[in-house]
Formats: C-alpha cells, structure tokens, sequence
C-alpha cells in the first residue's frame, strides 16, 4: 500500500471512535476559536519539536535510535496548492499503532471530564479553552480531513492516522513511511491562506520563532527552501535580544497556555553550579491546578538536550504553577531520571531558582493591587509552602497575604500585628468557606464589638498550616472559636461589652445542658457574643467544626463525632426572657437555638421537618 494523501479513498484499516471527552472537545474548538485559528501552526510545530526532544532524549541511551538520522532534526512544511494540503513533518519520536489510537483518540490530561463539563455549551469561551491547551485537535479548525503518517523511532511499521474530525478516526499501515511524524492538513475551502509561503513565514515568526530547530518551508516551485525561525533555544539568548512578545510565545509554548504571563524572570547563574532559567507566572488559573496527577510545567534540559518536564525537585510543589525552561550544563546527560531527580546538584538548582522567584515575589508584592492579581489566583497553592517549606516559612509568611474583618483588600501579617490592640497577644483568624458568611459570624462578634482584626482564612489549607506554623513574630495563630476568654484582656476604649455575666444565669446554663443533653458537649455563658444569642464552638482540643466540615466533603469521617459547644449571650433579650421559661418552652427553645447556631455555622440541621415544624409553632404563639 502506497501513503494514502487522496480525499477520495481513504486508507483501509481499522475504524474507531473518538472518546467522547475529544467529540466535544473537537466541536468546541472548531466553533470557538474561529477568529484565532492560525495557532494550529503554533500547536503542530510545537508538538513536532517535542518529539524531536523526546528522540534526543532516548537516543542518549539508545544511540541506535538515531541511525537513519537525516542532517539533525529539523520540522518541514510542505505546500502543495494543487491538493490544498499542507504538511507539517518532523523527524522525532514518531507513534505506532497503539500510540496513535491513545494520543490522537483519547484525550489524557486529569481533569478533562470536569473541564469540559465547566466550559458547557457556552462556545464562546475561548480564554477557558486557550487555557486548557487545544494540541493537535487545533488542526480541524482548517483543515476537513487530517491525515498523520509516523513510524516511530526504532520500530519498521509505519502507520497512517485519518480523520475528518466527526466521530471516528482510522488506522491502517504505511509503507516507506519516514522516522517521525508527517501531518497532512487537507485544507478547507476558506482556509487555502495557510498555502502562502508569507502567510506561513508571518504566523511561524509570530508564534514559533523560539522553537530551538528550525522550521523550514520546502521548496515551492523553483523557489530554495527557506528556515522560517531563529532556531536557536530563547533562553540562551541575551535578555536584551527577547522582546516581550517573544517571551509570551514562548511561554505560550510551554505552559501550553493563552494568557499573558503575571511574570517573567530570565537569568543565568554562573559560580559553582551553572544553569539558565526561564521562569512565568501565568495570570490565569490553570484549570488543573488543584489536580493531584497535574503535570510539571518546567522543563529540565541539560545542555540544550530536552530532559523531562516530570522531574520532581526541580519545582516545589506550592510553587506548581510556574511554567519555563530550566536548562544546566552540571547535571549528568546518561542518568535515568530517578537518579537526576535525588542529584545534590539539582536540589541546589531548585533553591537557587526558588530564592530568585520570591525576590521578584517581594518586589512585586511592595504594589498592593498587582500582587493582588497573582495572590487571588495563586494564594492558595502558595500557602502549601507554609507547610512545607520549613526552610524559607519566615520568607513566605511575609509574602502571605489575608482577607480580614477590616476592609475588603488583602493584608500581611506585617500589617496585622502592626494594628493589634493593646493587650492583644495573638493573631486572630476565623476559619470557613466564604469571607461574607464569617465577617457576620456570631464568633467574631465580640472581636469586632472591640475593634480587634481577625484573619478570615477560607482557603482548605489554611486548616493544616495554621496549627503547623504556630506563630509570627512570635505571636500565637489563634482561633476566635478558643479565644473568646482573651476578649476581656484587650482594651479597646468601647468596653460595654465587658460587663460580667449576670448571676443568675447559672440554673439556666444547667437546664439548657439537661435538656440538651448529647446533642451538644456544654453550654456555656459567651465572652464573645454582643449581637447573637447564641453560637456553637469547637471543644477545646477539638477539631476545627470548618476541618470536620471538608473532611466530610471530601468523602472522609472525621473520626468520632465532634464534640461541639453552645455558647449563649447572657445579654441576649432572648436569653433573659428564656430564663423563666417552663420546661417545655425550654426544650422547645434550647433545640431551635441550636439548629439556628448550626445554620449560622454552615452546617446541616439534622432534622429539618422538625426543625420547620417546631420553628412554626413558636412562631404561630408569638403572633397570637
Ligand atoms: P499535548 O501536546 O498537549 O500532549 P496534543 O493533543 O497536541 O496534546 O498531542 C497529544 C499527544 O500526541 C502528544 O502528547 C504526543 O504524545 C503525541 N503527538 C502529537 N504530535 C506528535 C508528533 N508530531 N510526533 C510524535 N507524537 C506526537
């Protein structure tokens, strides 16, 4: 069988079915990327280059690889106006049969159900889609038909990967076909622009002139074959030589990313251990961020020679959403990636590269509404460094920053301790999902009655680094849930709240306890209630009520059911009035406090007919 390019007969071998998650991927981008649909290029030479670099890689070990080498790797173009086809060749790693059937079929990146599911029907998202990164599918945006010939590296069959992009795909052999990959293009009627060798030059220097081969248009006609890029590797060039447009496509390329990047750091460390990085920061969340298989986005190369983007050690964790090149001249080329992963060298890269990103961090954080940008979008992950980064916390707490009781911007801890109260000894903080819910939470009442601040931590990893921190400045994190003793040790200037309980309340504090009995671990008269007649708490020692909350969410039980206290505000109107309540009214009462405590705490009221039930008929008595 000779390579099938024809419109007309197409390859026998077998047929197959797109994975649902590409049928809609496929319509998606057809339909939303119109007006952008020059970036297949971008998307079919980067991959080309990639597997350029995969080749290099293995040929390390496996010099055999390389055998049939054609004058170094390079990515051709190939125009042929009379088919309207273009070609985009390379001579890389190349797929077999089953790798075209799991790359060009399925779609592996974690996350795609959800994505996919998050971008709905809406086909003009285009900044969600650009985000998720289109690859090779980006291809049916001009062309009806693909057509992928590849014979991978080592292996003697080649194969021939076809489709219109409409539910199936086939696979059959291919005879003579060349090392690498070659992807035939049939273009649309209004896509025959992608057949002017200037079109071609303009969208290769606009999108590609960073990838570190060289992209060469073949010869039309009797025109000379012509190298469309600069072919050599970006982040060795001179700072002075990028411009800020070349640094974005290239940060495009390998952060398979849309958006502009937050920041940019280029640098080159010379002494004892050499290396060049260059680093982004994107502005926008990647939609996998908080995927546990999510993919490293920095790419070690040795030497020029692509290493791996999986490396763990290169990049801490918290730091996972920095994107770029990290290439070192120190580290040993022949290693399995194991071994480099444990290498001293590259650890002591990872610090020099960490140290160098929270300088900038530092500097960027001195304007308060651009570092907001990247706090909002990154905080989160950022703060998994206070867990884990014992070496640097001083450093990174620093660079924090909170929503607080107090206005609505960010803050630091700086800036916290700088306005604490007189007598106030430690940082305040309320745990829970959303900032408007806990600045209204019957647990800060009495901070804010005082004046005093209190961090509203919302993020789920605020719950582990809290405890694991301890302090700042060598004040104590604590939890307004255990603190509401501390109140009457600050002054503040309005102390009304600060009257001592009166006397008698002790029998009702007795009989709310009896009536209640294990539906709550105490009750107890409130220090921290002005507002609220009541509150529920953690027990001392407990675990956070926000804690047991996501631990839930998450499908985990939190072990023993949590003890949990109701506080009551012996100023409360309600509260007095109760204090001469039958006992029957009392119960009534004492179970509704509670289930209002547990609505104000965002938790579910066990027993909502109940609830409903016993809520109308205290309210049907109040009205008559
Ligand atoms: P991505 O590049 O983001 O992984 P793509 O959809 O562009 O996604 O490609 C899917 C996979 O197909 C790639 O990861 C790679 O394994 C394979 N692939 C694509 N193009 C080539 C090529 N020219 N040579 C070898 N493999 C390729």
């Amino acid at each position: 069988m000779t390579k099938n390019t024809s419109t007309e007969s197409p390859p026998q071998g077998e047929t197959r079915e797109f994975q649902a998650e590409v049928a809609k991927l496929l319509d998606l981008v057809v339909h939303s990327l119109y007006s952008n649909r020059e970036i297949f290029l971008r998307e079919l030479i980067s991959n080309a280059s990639d597997a350029c670099d995969k080749l290099r890689y293995a040929a390390l070990t496996d010099p055999k690889l390389l055998e049939e080498a054609d004058g170094g790797f390079a990515i051709h173009l190939a125009v042929d106006k009379e088919n309207k086809t273009l070609t985009v060749t390379d001579n890389g790693i190349g797929m077999n049969h089953d790798e075209l059937i799991a790359n060009l079929g399925t779609i592996a990146k974690s996350g795609t159900a959800e994505f996919l599911k998050s971008v709905g029907d809406k086909k003009k998202d285009v900044s969600l889609i650009g985000q998720f990164g289109v690859g090779f599918y980006s291809a049916f945006m001009v062309a009806d038909k693909v057509e992928v010939t590849s014979r991978k590296a080592g292996e003697a069959q080649g194969w021939i990967w076809s489709s219109t992009g409409q539910g199936a795909f086939t696979v059959a052999p291919a005879e003579n076909a060349k090392r690498g990959a070659a992807i035939t293009l049939h273009l649309k009627k209004d896509a025959a622009e992608f057949l002017e060798p200037a079109r071609l030059r303009n969208i290769v220097k606009t999108y590609s002139d960073h990838i570190a081969l060289p992209v060469i248009l073949d010869p039309i006609a009797d025109a000379k074959e012509e190298t469309l890029n600069s072919a050599s590797a970006l982040w060795m060039r001179a700072k002075s030589e990028v411009t800020a447009e070349q640094y974005k496509e290239f940060y495009h390329h390998v952060a398979h990313a849309f958006d502009e990047p937050w920041h940019t750091l280029h640098f080159r460390a010379e002494g004892a251990i050499e290396y060049t990085a260059l680093l982004f920061v994107p502005t926008q969340k990647p939609f996998d961020l908080f995927h546990p298989e999510r993919k490293g986005h920095v790419k070690l190369y040795v030497n020029r020679v692509f290493i791996s983007d999986q490396l763990e050690g290169l990049m801490p964790r918290y730091l996972r959403f920095v994107a770029g090149v990290v290439d070192s001249s120190d580290l040993p080329l022949n290693v399995s990636r194991e071994i480099l992963q444990s290498n001293p060298t590259l650890k002591k890269i990872q610090s020099g590269i960490v140290k160098r990103l929270l300088k900038d961090f530092k500097e960027r954080a001195e304007k308060a509404e651009d570092y907001a940008t990247f706090w909002n979008t990154f905080g989160a992950v950022f703060k998994e460094g206070l867990y884990e980064d014992n070496e640097r916390r001083e450093e990174l707490l620093e660079l924090a920053r909170f929503k607080s009781t107090q206005g609505d911007g960010l803050l630091s801890l700086k800036d916290y301790v700088a306005r604490m109260k007189e007598g106030q000894e430690a940082i305040y903080y309320i745990t829970g999902d959303n900032p408007a819910a806990l600045r209204n939470s019957p647990q800060v009442e009495g901070f804010l009655a005082k004046g005093i601040e209190v961090l509203l931590l919302t993020d789920a990893i605020d719950e582990f680094w809290v405890p694991t921190v301890g302090t700042y400045d060598k004040k104590p994190f604590k939890s307004v849930a255990e603190a509401g003793a501390d109140l009457s040790k600050i002054k503040s200037g309005e102390d009304k709240a600060d009257e001592a309980p009166p006397e008698d309340i002790k029998p009702l504090v007795d009989r709310l306890k009896a009536s209640l009995g294990d539906a709550v671990a105490d009750v107890r008269v409130s220090d921290r209630l002005t507002g609220s007649p009541v509150c529920l708490v953690a027990a001392e020692g407990g675990m956070s009520l926000h804690l047991a909350r996501l631990l839930k969410q998450h499908g985990e039980s939190p072990g023993m059911a949590i003890p949990k206290v109701l506080e009551i505000n012996p100023k409360h109107a309600l509260i007095k009035r109760l204090n001469g309540a039958d006992d029957a009214t009392l119960a009534d009462a004492a179970l509704l406090l509670l289930d209002q405590a547990r609505i104000v705490e965002g938790e579910t009221v066990p027993d909502a007919a109940a609830f409903a039930k016993r809520l109308s008929a205290f309210v049907e008595r109040g009205l008559a």
